[in-house]
């Protein structure tokens, strides 16, 4: 579904991802860890145009990143993200949030649009929210409106971005729970998150990354209980 080969990019002259190859299958899941600063961010970013890459190509569904802006929502709509900050609309109720890009992107009759909203609200078991202000909600309830907004645009693949990071740790679980259904449902995912019983459980691939570069890439089995580089040791002493 996502195929990256030799992506590089620049901020200015400080050259954040090293010629990144990374494959991702359609119904495959993979995490992404490393340390604060090693490009886990900037690479999804990458992987639907939120930052523009300078060198390598990355293919998404077999379209090619470029440029052009039609390009540009053709991937953004097949590509859903999540991330830390929950970025929902706050003078929206949950239910608008989640159909205004369905309603004025895809063109679909609000009435359509309503009623997936409330299909995915309650896939994420908040439908009694709907017609709730993001900052009426916390913060766990607000991630899940956050996934339920970006699956009602269909997407063929998700991005999640340090999703529970900003969590206090009681509402952790009811987002992984979330994510755990939508990997059981056969969803594509590229996920940045150090909550390693997540990567045990749904993860096919465990990558790591460090100073832009893709460092070690194993199955989470391996890559917790028996990592090979020295980096990827370090790192698992610091988080373990
Ligand atoms: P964290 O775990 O803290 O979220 P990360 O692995 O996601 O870190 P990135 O956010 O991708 O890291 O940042 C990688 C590097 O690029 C960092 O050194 C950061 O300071 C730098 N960087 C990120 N965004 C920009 C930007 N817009 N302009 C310049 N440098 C940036
Ligand atoms: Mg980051």
């Amino acid at each position: 579904a996502v195929q990256i080969e030799k992506l590089n990019k620049w901020y200015g002259t400080f050259h954040v991802l090293r010629d990144i190859d990374l494959t991702v299958r359609r119904g495959e899941r993979i995490v992404i860890a490393g340390p604060s600063g090693s490009g886990k961010s900037t690479l999804i970013r990458c992987i639907n145009q939120l930052e523009e890459h300078q060198s390598g190509r990355i293919t998404v569904d077999g379209i090619e990143l470029t440029n052009d802006i039609k390009n540009i929502d053709k991937i953004r709509s097949e590509v859903g993200m999540v991330f830390q900050h929950f970025n929902l609309f706050p003078h929206l109720t949950v239910l608008e949030n989640c159909t205004l890009a369905p309603i004025w992107v895809r063109k679909i009759p609000r009435r359509e649009a309503e009623e997936t909203a409330m299909h995915f609200l309650r896939e994420v078991r908040i439908p009694d929210q709907a017609h709730k202000y993001p900052g009426q909600l916390s913060g766990g309830q607000q991630q899940r409106v956050a996934i339920a907004r970006s699956l009602c645009m269909r997407p063929k693949i998700m991005l999640f971005d340090e999703p529970t990071s900003a969590l206090d740790p009681e509402m952790i679980k009811e987002v992984l729970d979330t994510m755990i259904e939508l990997a059981e449902g056969g969803m594509t995912m590229i996920c940045v998150t150090h909550e390693m019983g997540f990567a045990q459980a749904v993860a096919h691939r465990v990558i790591f990354m460090d100073q832009g570069q893709i460092v070690e890439e194993n199955t989470p089995q391996e890559f917790f209980n028996n990592p090979k580089s020295d980096r990827t040791k370090l790192f698992l002493s610091q988080i373990l």
